[in-house]
């Protein structure tokens, strides 16, 4: 019952990110898409880095396909500030109730869009 749940979160959060890439894209982005699904090894060595904060690595969405990460450019520019970007993860955070945006956390993570 567990899996079917998670199957069908990631289902509706796949919609959402290909709707978000479609608004992106609309609001004259282009997209490249990075890490979905991240495998707990991997967990550790961004922890190890420095790259991860989470005290609880399990509480990853990445682990369970529930982010992604994506980054936004306006011609071959990488967009990399908040302001520029805000408006792409208000648009996530309407898409679903719990969607979040790494952009609105105190340490920002732009590329970083996750479900509940
Ligand atoms: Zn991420």
């Amino acid at each position: 019952m567990q899996t079917t749940n998670l199957l069908i979160r990631q289902f509706q959060f796949s919609s959402n990110v290909a709707k978000l890439i479609q608004f992106a894209n609309k609001s004259g982005f282009q997209c490249s898409l990075k890490e979905c699904l991240r495998a707990p090894e991997m967990e550790q060595i961004y922890k190890n880095r420095g790259q991860s904060w989470l005290v609880n690595p399990n509480a990853d969405k990445h682990l369970n396909s529930l982010a992604i990460d994506i980054c936004f450019f306006i011609g071959a520019n990488w967009v990399q500030d908040y302001p520029t970007l805000k408006p792409i993860g208000d648009y996530w955070a309407t898409l679903l109730s719990g969607n979040v945006w790494g952009g609105s956390w105190g340490v920002r993570d732009l590329m970083h869009f996750q479900a509940v």
